[in-house]
C-alpha cells in the first residue's frame, strides 16, 4: 500500500466557518473515510452531519474485533494524567457522547467514576491532582480506610490514597462503534465493508481511492486506519509503532462489589503491580489491563499473537492476588490487541504532510476512545473549511513532517 504524492492541490475553498454548519451545495464534498473503528465512525457521523457525502471503507466489517476498538470495555476519564491541555477536548467529547446516545436511544458509556490509586508521591497520582488543581476540576481524595469502606474491590496499603474522578466511566466499545456507525448512516453515510483500500492517489481535481473492486473519486480522504496507519498515512517509517496490549479477566467472588455502581474504573499504581481495572460487565469477570510490564512492539497487525508469555500472565495474576481481594487470581480469559503509538504518545490529527485534502486521524497511542467524538469533529472541520479552532497543537501532524515521504 502506498500514498501516491506526485500531484497536489490546495484545500477546500468552502466559506463555511462554524463547526456543525452544513456546507453549501457547491462546498459539499465526496469524502472517503478509510477505517471504520471508533475514529472512522465518529468522523463519518460528524462529516455526514455537516452535509458531506461520506463513504466508509473497512477491510473488515464495522464493528470488528481486529482493530483497536474492541475488547468489552474502555475508560473515559477527565482528570488527565497525560496533561491538562487535553481536558477541554475530553469534556466536549463527553457532551458529544451524550448527544450520540440520545440520538441513538442507547447507552454506551456508564458514568461509574474513576480512581487513580497509589502512594501520594507516585507521578500519576500527583499528575491527576495537579490537573484537578490547575483546572479546578471536581475530585475527591480518599485515604486507605475510606477506600476500603467505599470501594472494597480495591485492596490498598495504609500509605496509599485514591483520587476519585466523578467525571469518569466505562464504555462498551463495540456498542459505541455500532452507535456511531448507525448515527452516521442515519445522517446519510454509506459503508463498504470487507473492502481494503490499497492506494490513495491525489490528482489536482480529485483523489482516487483504489480497492480490489475498482477505483472511486473523492474530494477528500480521512485516514482512520488505527494500527494499520503505516504506508497509507504518508508519514515516515517509525512514526507510528504498534505494540501488543494484553488484557486478562479474573472471576468475581462477590459480584456486588464489582458492579459499575460500586466499582469505579481505576488506574492502579503499586510497586507490586500497575494496571487499569474495569468493573464487571458480563457477570463473570473483571478485566485487568497490565501496565507494569512492557507492551511488546510488533511489526503490524498480522503479527499480533494471541499467545501471551506465561510469565506475563503469572505476573498479572500475582498483582491481582495482592491488590484485588475479592477476585479469584486466576486469569480465565486472556486477550491481545494492538494500537498505533507515536514517539511522544499524542495522537496525530490534522492535514497530511503530503496533501492537505487527506486528513490523518491516526496514532491514537492508547488514548483515542474517549475523545474520538472530538477527533471526528476536528476532522469534519478540516474537510469542510481547511481549519479547526478545536484542533490541539499537541496532535498536529506537522511535528513529524520531517519524516514524511514524498
Ligand atoms: C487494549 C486497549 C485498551 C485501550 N484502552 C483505552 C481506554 O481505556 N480509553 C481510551 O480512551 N482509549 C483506549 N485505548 C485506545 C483506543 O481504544 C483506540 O485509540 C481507538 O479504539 C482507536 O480507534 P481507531 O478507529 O483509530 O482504530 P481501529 O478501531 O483499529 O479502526 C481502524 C479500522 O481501519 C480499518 N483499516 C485499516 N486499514 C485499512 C485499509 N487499508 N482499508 C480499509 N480498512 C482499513 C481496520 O480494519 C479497522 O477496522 C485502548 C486501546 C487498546 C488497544
Amino acid at each position: 500500500m502506498s500514498t501516491d504524492t506526485a500531484t497536489h492541490s490546495s484545500t477546500s475553498t468552502s466559506t463555511d466557518s462554524a463547526a456543525g454548519t452544513s456546507p453549501t451545495a457547491a462546498a459539499q464534498k465526496r469524502v472517503a473515510v478509510v477505517g471504520g473503528g471508533i475514529v472512522g465512525t465518529m468522523a463519518a457521523w460528524q462529516l455526514a452531519q455537516r452535509g458531506h457525502t461520506v463513504t466508509v471503507f473497512d477491510q473488515w466489517n464495522t464493528p470488528n474485533d481486529r482493530g483497536a476498538s474492541a475488547g468489552e470495555s474502555r475508560i473515559f476519564r477527565t482528570l488527565y494524567k497525560e496533561g491538562p491541555e487535553y481536558v477541554a477536548f475530553i469534556q466536549r467529547s463527553g457532551q458529544k457522547w451524550k448527544e450520540l446516545e440520545a440520538a441513538q436511544d442507547t447507552q454506551v458509556l456508564e458514568w461509574c467514576g474513576g480512581l487513580t490509586i497509589g502512594r501520594p508521591d507516585h507521578p500519576d497520582v500527583t499528575a491527576v491532582l495537579e490537573c484537578a488543581d490547575e483546572l479546578n476540576l471536581d475530585h475527591r481524595v480518599l485515604d486507605a480506610s475510606a477506600m476500603r469502606e467505599e470501594f472494597p474491590a480495591y485492596g490498598v496499603d495504609d500509605d496509599e490514597i485514591g483520587v476519585l474522578d466523578p467525571n469518569a466511566g466505562v464504555f462498551r466499545p463495540e456498542l459505541a462503534v455500532l452507535a456511531a456507525r448507525d448515527e452516521s448512516i442515519r445522517q446519510g453515510a454509506t459503508y463498504r465493508p470487507y473492502t481494503e483500500v490499497l492506494h490513495i492517489r491525489p490528482f489536482p481535481d480529485r483523489i482516487m481511492v483504489h480497492t480490489a473492486e475498482g477505483s472511486d473519486a473523492f474530494d477528500s480522504v480521512v485516514l482512520a486506519t488505527g494500527p494499520w496507519a503505516g504506508a497509507l498515512s504518508g508519514l515516515g517509517d517509525g512514526v507510528i509503532r504498534n505494540k501488543q496490549l494484553v488484557g486478562s479477566w479474573f472471576p468475581v467472588r462477590d459480584l456486588a462489589v464489582h458492579e459499575p455502581a460500586r466499582m469505579p474504573i481505576s488506574i492502579r499504581r503499586h510497586p507490586e503491580g500497575a494496571f487499569s481495572a474495569f468493573p464487571c460487565l458480563d457477570g463473570v469477570g473483571v478485566k485487568v489491563l497490565t501496565h507494569h510490564l512492557d507492551w511488546p512492539p510488533i511489526d503490524g497487525v498480522r503479527d499480533l499473537a494471541r499467545f501471551v508469555d506465561p510469565a506475563f500472565v503469572r505476573s498479572t495474576e500475582a498483582a491481582v492476588e495482592r491488590l484485588m481481594p475479592h477476585l479469584d487470581p486466576t486469569a480465565v480469559r486472556v486477550s491481545t490487541w494492538t494500537e498505533g503509538f507515536t514517539p511522544d504518545g499524542a495522537p496525530i490529527v490534522g492535514a497530511s504532510p503530503v496533501d492537505d485534502r487527506i486528513v490523518l486521524a491516526v496514532g491514537m497511542s492508547g488514548q483515542g476512545f474517549k475523545f474520538s467524538p472530538m477527533v471526528g469533529s476536528v476532522v469534519a472541520d478540516l474537510v469542510t473549511t481547511g481549519s479547526s479552532s478545536d484542533a490541539l497543537d499537541i496532535m498536529d501532524p506537522a511535528r513529524f513532517t520531517s519524516g514524511a515521504s514524498s
